[in-house]
């Protein structure tokens, strides 16, 4: 059988990660798009298919609407409204929760079984009403958490240190919004302490430049969406690869019930395990205020 995913809501985001997935080798064979903008996203579909002269794989890439979720391994929702200069994430919550359930209800009506991947913000509580509308079991929904935030750490520490972000390891965990945090305690430089490298006001000035990374980039260019685009591809790759793979994905937390970034193994089930770090004392009460956010956003949704 063929792997094949389907992205709905194919914007910036959603092509993004579509051009990220043809220009690398994965294992997806069919790729089929859906947006409520049929038009463009026909001539997105035309704008691929030249590509594949030159791509890694081929790819059976085509317009294609909810039916075809039935057999898809992995639908991925990328859409909804993105954020306007100064509106943070959570200011989206209400617009984009009546679109997921339209959406999820549309996927699970066509007989949808294979893993739910999100990426359209507020991600957490995307995350958890894809749970909620699906009815599916939690280890199917994998929200794209704190990937990218993630990404910018690894990035920016490796900038300052001129070593490949390849190895540093580190994590920003809990909301992907204004209360995500860096647990510093577990970061790595290869295998020696953080400490060793970087003094706390350098940790300090990174750690709000990942913060601020989608604000500056939304001031300058409007929105973001090649950073992510290439965590979905990754997160893709873990799921289709059965790779057991650590990724900082927003996936069920048992104890408090809701969806929020921490290390989970990622797997072809979607999520193998959440991995609970331990954490100091300040890193404990930043991962409690952030899943007190997520619990209050839920708490106040709109029906
Ligand atoms: P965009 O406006 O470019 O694209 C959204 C797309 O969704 C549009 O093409 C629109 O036609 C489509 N759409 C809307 N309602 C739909 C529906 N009911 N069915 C099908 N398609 C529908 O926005 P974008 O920049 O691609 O951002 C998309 C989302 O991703 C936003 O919520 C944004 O905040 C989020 N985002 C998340 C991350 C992350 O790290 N998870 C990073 C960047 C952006």
């Amino acid at each position: 059988m063929n792997n094949k995913v389907v992205i709905i809501g194919c914007g910036n985001v959603g092509m993004s990660y579509a051009y990220a997935l043809l220009n690398q080798r994965t294992n997806v064979q069919e790729l089929v798009l859906i947006d409520l903008d049929t038009k463009r996203i026909e001539g997105e579909v035309m704008d691929l298919n030249h590509c594949l002269a030159f791509a890694p794989s081929r790819i059976n890439i085509t317009v294609g609407n909810y039916s075809d979720c039935k057999d898809a391994n992995i639908v991925c929702i990328a859409a909804g409204a993105n954020q306007n200069p100064g509106e943070t994430r959570m200011d989206l919550i209400n617009k984009n929760s009546k679109i997921f359930k339209k959406i999820v209800t549309e996927v699970m009506n066509n007989g949808f079984d294979g893993i739910f991947l999100i990426a359209t913000n507020p991600l957490d509580i995307m995350t958890y009403l894809t749970w909620k509308y699906s009815k599916m079991p939690h280890y199917k929904i994998i929200g794209s958490g704190t990937s990218l935030d993630t990404a910018r750490l690894r990035y920016m520490i490796g900038n300052e240190l001129d070593i490949n972000p390849k190895n540093i390891h580190a994590y920003v965990m809990g909301e992907h919004g204004d209360s995500e945090f860096v647990a510093w305690s577990n970061a790595r430089v290869g295998l020696q302490s953080i400490n060793e490298y970087l003094k706390k006001e350098d940790m300090d000035k990174i750690c709000l430049n990942v913060k601020n990374a989608a604000y500056d980039i939304i001031n300058r260019k409007g929105a973001t969406y090649y950073g992510i685009g290439m965590c979905l591809v990754r997160i893709t790759n873990a799921i289709l690869g059965d790779e057991n793979t650590i990724i900082t994905v927003s996936s069920y937390d048992k104890t408090n019930d809701i969806f929020v970034g921490g290390p989970s193994i990622i797997n072809k089930h979607g999520l193998r395990e959440r991995i609970y770090l331990k954490l100091n004392e300040e890193e404990e009460n930043m991962m409690m205020n952030s899943i007190d956010v997520i619990k209050k956003a839920i708490n106040e949704l709109e029906d």
